[in-house]
């Protein structure tokens, strides 16, 4: 079900329609938007910040989930090694990547539905979704090899630091660098 938001006039036609962010990347806590940064704190929403929503899901429950201002993202993805940076954009220009969105694995197009776990991320502006996508863990399983011990440390620090209660298993996310 996509929803769109009725204020935006996209009837005329020349207009893309926006995509409010889905149900499905809303805080289990809250069930409404995420409205402040994990890391930082400040509120994105009614300031219109650019942030991104990751949702770590496992057999239709939400493991693992935040939202970050880009400015705290980019300083997670700056902990990642170069190596790693590189063998990733390798690895997925080498890929057909899908264009599923949230509904399929952007790696092998494996139906959301059909996956037993998954990571599920959106790219938001304010109230909007920009982007979504989807990785199946079977895919995010495989492409763990392409990640240096460096940026499995700088990850596990960042976790531990931001999220001092979360889960801590290896099959968990909060142990594999989420890279969307
Ligand atoms: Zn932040
Ligand atoms: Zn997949």
């Amino acid at each position: 079900m996509k929803e769109f938001d009725d204020d935006f006039d996209g009837k005329e036609g020349d207009v893309e329609p926006v995509l409010l962010i889905p149900p499905e990347l809303h805080s289990m806590e809250t069930d409404k938007p995420f409205t402040h940064c994990a890391d930082c704190s400040r509120e994105m929403v009614e300031s219109f910040e650019e942030y991104m929503v990751q949702k770590a899901v496992h057999r239709g429950e939400t493991i693992f989930e935040f939202a970050l201002c880009s400015e705290c993202h980019d300083e997670v993805r700056q902990g990642f090694s170069k190596e790693t940076v590189l063998r990733l954009n390798q690895y997925f220009g080498l890929q057909e990547l899908a264009d599923e969105g949230l509904q399929g694995c952007l790696n092998c197009g494996r139906r959301r539905d059909d996956a037993v776990s998954y990571t599920m991320a959106g790219s938001c502006y304010g109230p909007f979704l920009a982007a979504g996508m989807m990785i199946c863990s079977e895919c995010q399983a495989n492409i763990q090899d392409l990640i240096s011990e460096q940026t499995r440390k700088s990850w596990d620090d960042w976790v531990g630091r931001t999220f001092p209660c979360a889960p801590e298993s290896e099959d968990l996310p909060t142990k594999r660098p989420m890279l969307l």
